[in-house]
């Protein structure tokens, strides 16, 4: 069996300059207050966009962050840092048997940040209850198409069940608003968009449909084959009426949308993410840690901050803060995938934690 690489690029210089106090603030002045933590690089499903069909070099576990190693980067995130929210994600979160008891442990910091997952719902169904009773406040349950042949072409895995099946327990559970993200496949995903609308208004789950980026392992993601917004948003509206959602957006990256019928009866909102077309980089709020505790600024981020190493060396709280804020200040305008000069990240989106 053939494993692609996992790229992890070298860690460099910390650059000089930035606040050793207050917000996490890069040079443009953006606040990064959202963390995403992906917890493992490990999933049970291989998306064709994401992972190849062979699966990757997995990390080792002792590459990884410890459950007490990751909990001591949360708390200082949380009570020196300014995050407010936490993201868990991966790989696939839900492939983690300790993921309760780190968002149980996130929970109980103070001031308590808002608690969410992106998941792709397969074994959600039996932990959906546990999670929100862990602490979880929301959840992100990813699926591209409500088609069983297509679901299967897209993730090379027969579990659209387990994912429907995970949804209907999280609305259970209470953890509300669910919401559904849909990466579109260039050829179905017109006709996929507007049956996943329909099924999601249908289930009161909320629809968030994101461009896909380049960040696949395979490196073949081609511009003119992915679905721009304007092309999904035009398709959406052969069959509904969508209008300007009037609420303020903020530094949230999907633009939402109502939807209505053709009488004009509201139905429920629709986003869409349009990180390639209409990148949304001046409004980030993001700072991200991967599973073997490496600092990215951005998901397109070209170097990394080992923060692992440094906790391993037993540096105190001090010195990884300020490495992390080291890490936030040199964070780049944008990410890029629009300039004649974009390289790829090494690391694909299953690695960083999308
Ligand atoms: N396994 C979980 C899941 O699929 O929800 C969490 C990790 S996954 C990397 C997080 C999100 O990234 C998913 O919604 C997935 O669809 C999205 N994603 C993965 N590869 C992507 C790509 N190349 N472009 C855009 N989104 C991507
Ligand atoms: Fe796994 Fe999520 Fe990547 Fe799909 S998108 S292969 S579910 S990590």
């Amino acid at each position: 069996m053939t494993a692609v690489a996992l790229g992890v690029p070298s860690v460099r210089g910390l650059p000089q300059g930035a606040p050793a106090h207050g917000p996490l603030v890069d040079t443009f002045g953006r606040v990064a207050t959202d963390l995403r933590v992906s917890l493992t690089d490990l999933c049970n499903l291989r998306c064709t966009y994401c992972m190849p069909a062979e699966g990757l070099d997995w990390l080792p576990s002792d590459q990884k962050l410890s459950v007490d190693e990751l909990v001591r980067l949360l708390r200082l995130a949380v009570t020196r840092l300014g995050v407010t929210s936490v993201r868990f994600t991966g790989g696939e979160p839900l492939v983690v048997p300790h993921l309760e008891q780190v968002i149980a442990a996130t929970a109980a910091l103070r001031p308590r940040p808002e608690i969410t997952l992106t998941t792709n719902g397969v074994g959600l169904a039996g932990r959906a209850a546990a999670l929100q009773q862990a602490g979880l406040d929301r959840i992100n349950v990813s699926l591209d198409t409500v088609d069983p042949q297509r679901f299967a072409a897209i993730t090379r895995r027969d579990r659209l069940d387990a994912v429907l099946a995970g949804l209907q327990a999280a609305k259970a559970a209470g953890l509300a608003p669910v919401k559904v993200n849909a990466v579109l496949d260039p050829v179905s995903g017109r006709d996929d968009a507007v049956a996943l609308l329909r099924f999601c208004l249908a289930q009161g789950y909320q629809l968030r449909i994101i461009e896909q980026m380049p960040l696949d392992a395979g490196h073949s993601w081609r511009r003119e084959d992915a679905l721009t917004a304007d092309e999904i948003l035009a398709a959406l509206r052969r069959e509904f009426v969508l209008t300007a959602h009037p609420g303020p957006r903020g530094s949230a990256p999907a633009e939402l949308w109502q939807v209505r019928d053709s009488d004009g009866a509201l139905l429920g909102d629709v986003g869409v993410i349009a990180s390639v077309s209409h990148a949304f980089c001046a409004s980030c709020d993001r700072t991200r840690l991967t599973a073997d505790g490496q600092v990215r600024n951005c998901l397109f981020a070209r170097d990394e901050t080992d923060l692992r190493d440094l906790l391993r060396s037993g540096a105190d709280d001090d010195a990884v803060e300020a490495a992390w804020r080291a890490a936030m200040w040199s964070k780049a305008a944008g990410h890029g995938i629009n300039d004649p000069g974009f390289v790829q990240p090494d690391r694909p989106m299953s690695a960083i934690g999308g």
